[in-house]
């Protein structure tokens, strides 16, 4: 086989037999295959497409590139979580003890945060002490023990993604459907869960812009869980407006314990609610209804919290965050409010304006090896629907110092618009799953 070959039946718009997209994986690995083929390969791919079956076998090689989790030695069931990234999103701080307390097992691998979208890692490092680069045996020893566990996915786990990421990176060959099913699927399946539940997001804060998109991203990344013998459901969510109030990790720490002290209300609590039934029904070929019901019943007593605090300490963190938050987590020194200027209804908080924001404070990274700051952010203080009377806060930013206060809350101020009326935005969007017998 030669490269250029290959290279040349894809810039013809021709189609890769899995073993020749097997042979190029393994052959960019070890050096067979020159840096320069593989981006030529990468867009003549991303111009001329790749069709589903050429997204299975390159999903299959790229899990093949490394070592797997092994969880078949949990009681299980096992459920993965995945999100491709919103703003204010901390679902997975709440979906891991949900599920957990109703018995099932999850070795949630997570990212850090980067650009405008936040990263679970990040948040929970927030923490004081919280470890998150642990062995894989110590992730299965707290996955039995507790019922969840998050931590940081080892280098020996799908190499060939983080290898064709970083190309991909700075070749423009990022926004292929196929290659990022194929990215994050790789991902999922090297983890071993034998359920998993995509949360993909759409529009003005997602990588898919519309609905349209985002749903034949979740359609193929079903469809690859489902040839692969996973169990797998997607839904379509919403984030053209932040999904939490809190953007900033500590402030979503924060956030998420106090919604897992209450019955479970707002727009980033129902989305986590509805992941983790669409998730467990999927696992038990159960009814997503029925198993919705049971979830709230155990959210409203108070047991995911206590798995959620077991977990931190499990990993090193400090469990009484899960009693008084504000006595563990990391505080910024300067707060300042965003008056509303007039009286009316929130119609938009743009979800990637809000998120850079946050960047600019020092929440999140705009480079992969920045350091984060875990006390700033922001904290929003209205959602879009809420009425609001003049002079009432809209926001009120965590900041480092007076002057990043002072830009934040004057960009906030711009960002949050009042008009005379609105709706509250949609949630899930849409659900797929994979069909069984
Ligand atoms: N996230 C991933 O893990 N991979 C992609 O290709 C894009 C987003």
């Amino acid at each position: 086989m030669r490269a250029v070959d290959l290279v040349g039946r894809k810039r013809d718009g021709g189609e890769l037999t899995a073993g020749e997209l097997r042979w190029l994986v393994d052959g960019f690995l070890d050096g067979a295959v020159m840096e320069g083929q593989m981006a030529a390969f990468l867009m003549a791919g991303v111009l001329n497409g790749f069709t589903e079956a050429e997204a299975r076998a390159l999903t299959a090689a790229m899990v093949d590139s490394g070592d797997t989790l092994d969880l078949s030695g949990l009681r299980g069931p096992t459920i993965d979580k995945h999100s491709t990234g919103g703003v204010g999103d901390g679902t997975s701080l709440l979906v891991a003890p949900l599920l957990a307390s109703a018995g099932a097992q999850l070795v949630k691998l997570s990212g850090r945060g980067l650009g405008h979208s936040g990263g679970t890692l990040d948040k929970l490092e927030a923490i004081p002490g919280f470890r998150t680069a642990l062995a894989a045996h110590e992730m299965l020893r707290i996955a039995e023990d507790v019922g969840c566990v998050v931590a940081a996915q080892t280098g020996d786990l799908v190499p060939a993604d983080k290898a064709l990421y970083a190309l991909r990176d700075v070749t423009g060959t990022v926004a292929s459907t196929a290659l990022i099913a194929s990215s994050v699927m790789s991902k999922k399946l090297a983890a071993g869960a034998s359920t998993m539940v995509l949360d993909v997001k759409a529009g003005d804060g997602a990588f898919m812009p519309t609905q349209e998109a985002a749903g034949e991203l979740a359609r193929l990344c079903v469809s690859i869980g489902a040839d692969a013998g996973r169990r797998c459901v997607a839904a379509v969510t919403s984030m053209d407006t932040p999904l939490g109030r809190g953007i900033g990790n500590a402030l979503e720490v924060a956030e998420c314990v106090a919604l897992l002290g209450g019955p479970p209300g707002g727009r980033l609590a129902t989305v986590a609610l509805e992941l983790a039934a669409l998730a467990l029904a999927e696992a038990r070929d159960g009814d997503v209804d029925v198993v919705r019901g049971e979830l709230r019943g155990r959210w409203e007593s108070g047991a995911p919290l206590e798995t959620l605090a077991r977990m931190i300490a499990a990993q090193g963190g400090d469990p009484r965050v899960c009693e008084d938050p504000w006595s563990v987590l990391p505080a910024a020194p300067v707060r300042r409010a965003v008056p509303a200027d007039r009286a009316g209804a929130v119609t938009a908080v743009p979800a990637r304006a809000v998120g850079e924001l946050s960047v600019i404070l020092g929440a999140g990274r705009a480079r992969k090896d920045d350091d984060v700051d875990p006390a700033v952010g922001i904290e929003l203080r209205v959602e879009v629907g809420d009425a609001v009377e003049a002079g009432q806060p809209l926001a009120i930013v965590h900041a480092r110092t007076d002057g990043d206060a002072d830009g934040a809350a004057a960009r906030l101020a711009e960002l949050v618009a009042i008009g005379d009326d609105a709706a509250p935005p949609p949630t899930v969007l849409e659900v797929l799953r994979s069909s069984r017998s």
